[in-house]
């Protein structure tokens, strides 16, 4: 049996490591690589780095994870930054586009998550409000103040879509970001969304596994068997 191997977007975090000496760690949370183990696939985390290396790394995984993290510099969709924007990091946004153009070319699987999810919606042409403050309508908390693991509010899903097919026609979401998806990338189409408006799934029409959501599943994969099935599905479709 072959298990398809899972590349798994990293980050760079500023941690205490030796006593109280600060150092820059690449890695990324471990739920997305639990996730992956219990989806049967092999989980590998490809740390920011030169987006030159793009084409040779997607061509040695089966199917791609875009992490969530911090704000996309709003340059990439042409605006410069408004008040409340949080860190950005513009080296992580080049080599994560590199390698969405590379995995898109190539047809490779993507489940892109939270940051994940703005960063195909960012590519594909769309744009994001900085903060869910700059739209009014927005009036769910959706920088959760609860732990990570527990659902705070509620979406409902489009028929006849992939996350439809998975979560039904409702289902109940943690929620850790304060940016969202404005206007929509290219051959994009919503696919979940919130009571207030705010889209928190999307899909690519013209690719075969190409998933957008705003919330984070891996965190809650281990205790919900819907949650697990999104990653379930990255992984049969990246045989
Ligand atoms: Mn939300």
């Amino acid at each position: 049996m072959s298990l398809p191997i899972i590349g798994v977007t990293g980050d760079i975090i500023t941690a205490k490591f030796y006593g109280n000496f600060l150092n820059e760690r690449s890695g990324i949370n471990d739920p997305y690589i639990r996730a992956v183990e219990r989806a049967e696939g092999i989980p590998i985390i490809l740390p920011v780095s030169k987006p030159e290396f793009a084409s040779k790394l997607i061509n040695n995984i089966d199917g791609l994870i875009l992490s969530g993290g911090r704000d996309i510099s709003p340059y990439n969709y042409g605006e410069e930054p408004l008040n409340e924007i949080m860190a950005i990091d513009p080296d992580r946004d080049a080599f994560e586009f590199a390698l969405l153009k590379e995995a898109l070319a190539k047809n490779k699987p993507i489940l892109a998550i939270c940051r994940g999810a703005q960063i195909l919606n960012v590519l594909l042409g769309g744009s994001l409000y900085q903060d869910i403050s700059y739209n009014k309508d927005f009036k769910l908390q959706h920088a959760q103040e609860s732990a990570p693991y527990i659902p705070v509010h509620r979406i409902k899903t489009e028929k006849n879509t992939f996350i439809n097919s998975v979560l039904g026609d409702e289902a109940f979401v943690n929620s850790l970001h304060h940016q969202v998806i404005k206007s929509l990338g290219n051959n994009l189409k919503v696919t979940a969304s919130s009571s207030d408006g705010v889209i928190e799934a999307i899909e690519k029409t013209d690719s075969s596994f190409v998933i957008g959501v705003q919330w984070h599943p891996e965190i809650l994969a281990k205790d919900n068997q819907k949650m697990q099935t999104i990653f379930n599905a990255l992984t049969s479709n990246s045989k």
